[in-house]
């Protein structure tokens, strides 16, 4: 099926933008990370909302949730990975590829200091997706840097397609399947000239073909390289439209205030305007 509209991201933006678009008969799917995960559900009280005041985070956060779900939208849930626009708009979530006539970019804000060498070694060894890129390092050595939830079912999948699998992370995973050889590090680099020789962990040089990076969000122009950013945030216009066709954004992602009240806004705008954008092309 073909979504009218694709929202990534399951906090306040991305769920107001699905109650807007349901209310313009849209059909809307939203990809994302479960909506408990939203940096709103931190909050024990929120009382600059207008209207509610008092609420905690969560509370405000699964009834924007229920509202979204009574008026027929759509969710996936899980971390996109990869997008594709070409012909729409085609958004990666493990092994299933979903795909929309317009777009909603709402993924507050991705926190990533990235590793000395990652940027310059992307496409070139780095990869953000196991399932996208495992086959080309069948048999081969690769290191999965373990930085998200479900980073150790990463690793046990790309251990099964025959790839020769160490997991380095500052965390102790949970479910990694025995005989992947777990490093505990935090101190990373991508070593390598044209292509990934290793990673550096803690000092120590692991010899690989691949570094898997396995975050829990990836940030909007890691998805879209040709989206426009200003200081670091994506920039938009009144509509909420970026420079790209189609494509939207809303909530946190587009700068301050972070705050509620503006997210929510920001997702009815970005959500009328890519009605808009879709009747005027039927
Ligand atoms: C402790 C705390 C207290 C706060 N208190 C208040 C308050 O009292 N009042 C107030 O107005 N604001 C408060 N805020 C700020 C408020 O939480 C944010 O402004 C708001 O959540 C922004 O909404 P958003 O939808 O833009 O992004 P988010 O709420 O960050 O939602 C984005 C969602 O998209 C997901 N996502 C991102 N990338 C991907 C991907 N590639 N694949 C799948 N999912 C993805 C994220 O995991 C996240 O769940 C508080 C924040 C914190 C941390």
């Amino acid at each position: 099926m073909v979504y009218d509209i694709l929202i990534l991201g399951s906090g306040p933006a991305g769920l107001a933008a699905a109650i807007a678009a349901r209310g313009r008969d849209k059909s809307v799917l939203v990809i994302g990370n479960p909506w408990q995960d939203s940096p709103l559900a931190k909050a024990e009280r929120v009382d600059n909302y207008p209207g509610l005041p008092g609420r905690t985070g969560l509370e405000l956060l699964e009834e924007l949730f229920r509202h979204a779900e009574a008026l027929g939208t759509e969710f996936v849930t899980g971390r996109a990975l990869s997008l594709l626009a070409w012909n729409g708009f085609s958004l990666t979530v493990g092994s299933q590829v979903y795909q929309g006539r317009a777009l909603i970019l709402a993924p507050g804000v991705v926190r990533q200091n990235k590793y000395p060498g990652e940027s310059e070694l992307l496409g070139r060894g780095v990869s953000y997706c196991a399932t996208c890129d495992g086959m080309l390092y069948r048999n081969r050595p690769v290191t999965v840097v373990g930085l998200s939830p479900d980073a150790p079912q990463e690793a046990n999948y790309l251990s099964g397609l025959g790839c020769q699998v160490v997991y380095v992370s500052p965390h102790q995973p949970w479910g990694l399947k025995e005989g992947i050889p777990y490093i505990k590090a935090g101190r990373l680099a991508v070593k390598g000239e044209q292509t990934v020789a290793g990673l550096e962990a803690d000092g120590a040089l692991l010899p690989c073909d691949g570094v898997f990076i396995l975050r829990r969000a990836v940030a909007p122009t890691d998805l879209l390289p040709d989206l426009e950013t200003e200081e670091g945030v994506v920039r938009v216009d009144r509509r909420m439209a970026t420079n790209l066709p189609g494509v939207f954004a809303a909530g946190d992602c587009t700068g301050e205030p972070l705050q509620v009240s503006k997210a929510v806004g920001e997702g009815h705008v970005a959500a009328l305007s890519a009605c808009e954008y879709l009747d005027a092309d039927p």
